[in-house]
């Protein structure tokens, strides 16, 4: 039912560009598409190949630094469809610390989608955030779901949610002025694998994973907590995520429409807590680090107007997507005790 909606894909063997590829969601992304039969994928992150968290097969892979104009220039030559994913940022402890450099990206998305357009781009894509949400609509761990009027009157998270709201209003336009075909989509917390788990970008699922698995493995008995464990997010896995990312490209009735995407299974950072402790076989004792970067208070996705146009919303439980989440983690914890490497580790 779903996929009727999807038009004007484009052919198997035109040219898609993904940027942020290196990363989290662009690797994914990469992935679904080459396992949709596309032939023709570039890849562009500013990270050198071997930190890449996926390595494909077949695919242009190409290290370039995409605030600067000339490599975007050079990224969108030929490309039918771009998908930009690439940003400086990271969890809670990252973007509230380092404004500037999540403020930075706002380059590469000004450069990344003038280049789309003179490249003669159909269908451009962003990756937005539910950081672009008034934060004053999220003060409570109990909130409303925020519906996609709420990002105005603006009161984005300083600096990343800025960026993002600016970048958004780029997107549409570049349609109402010029033509090309933008679709943006707030994401509300991903995760899965491979994604980032350590290093201090990581995000909550990630870091609490890593946490019960090191007590697991370690004989910890304590885990520690960012606040006081009553905030509230809901959580997308990954590959809710990219199917989300097709749908709401190929559909024209979302052309320049910035739409959540995202679950609305809203759970307390305790609840996720006790969620991963019970995948890992263990309880632990919770202190609360009340001084740690937390976030917004409350934060979920109100999905009726995704259900409305695509008949479909991220489905994932919390719980299924967190099983392979939680094992990968630990696969990778227990790579790297054996002196392997993981995606964690630079070069
Ligand atoms: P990620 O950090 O894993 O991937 C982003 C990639 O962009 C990185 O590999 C990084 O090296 C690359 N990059 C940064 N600056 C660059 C530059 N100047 N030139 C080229 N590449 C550059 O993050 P992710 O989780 O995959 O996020 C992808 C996109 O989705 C981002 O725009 C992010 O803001 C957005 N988003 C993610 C989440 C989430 O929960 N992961 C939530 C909301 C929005």
């Amino acid at each position: 039912m779903s996929e009727q909606l999807i038009q004007n894909a484009c052919g198997k063997d035109d040219l898609i560009l993904v940027t942020g590829a290196g990363g989290f969601i662009g690797g994914a992304l990469v992935k679904y598409f080459l396992d949709k039969g596309f032939r023709n994928i570039r890849a562009v992150d500013k990270k050198p190949l071997p930190m890449w968290y996926q390595h494909h097969h077949g695919v242009e892979s190409l290290c370039m630094d995409l605030s600067e104009h000339d490599n975007c220039v050079k990224a969108a030559e030929n490309a039918v469809e771009i998908y930009q994913l690439a940003a400086d940022m990271g969890g809670m402890g990252f973007i509230e610390r380092f404004r500037i450099q999540c403020l930075r990206s706002i380059l590469i998305n000004t450069h990344m989608i003038e280049a789309a357009y003179r490249a003669g781009c159909q269908r451009y894509f962003y990756s937005s955030s539910a950081c672009a949400y008034n934060t004053d609509l999220q003060k409570s761990p109990d909130v409303r779901a925020l519906k996609e009027s709420d990002a105005y009157p603006a009161m984005a998270e300083r600096g990343y949610g800025w960026e993002k709201l600016i970048s958004e209003m780029f997107c549409q336009e570049y349609w109402a002025e010029r033509g090309m075909k933008t679709a943006i989509a707030r994401f509300h917390n991903v995760y899965g694998p491979p994604g980032t788990w350590d290093g201090g970008r990581e995000k909550a699922p990630a870091a609490i994973c890593r946490k019960v698995v090191e007590a697991k493995h370690e004989g910890k008995k304590e885990i520690m907590i960012w606040g006081d464990g009553h905030q509230t997010r809901s959580f997308m896995y990954i590959d809710d995520c990219v199917k989300g990312i097709d749908m709401i490209t190929h559909c024209d009735k979302l052309i320049a429409t910035p739409i959540n995407l995202g679950s609305n299974e809203m759970v307390s950072i305790n609840d996720l807590v006790s969620y991963v402790e019970e995948i890992g076989g263990l309880k632990l004792n919770r202190k609360y680090d009340l001084d740690a970067p937390k976030g917004v208070a409350g934060r979920n996705s109100d999905n009726t107007f995704i259900k409305s146009v695509l008949k479909w919303e991220p489905n994932t439980s919390l719980k299924a997507g967190l099983k392979p989440t939680f094992k990968w983690i630990e696969q990778q914890y227990i790579d790297r005790k054996a002196g392997k490497r993981t995606v964690m580790d630079t070069i």
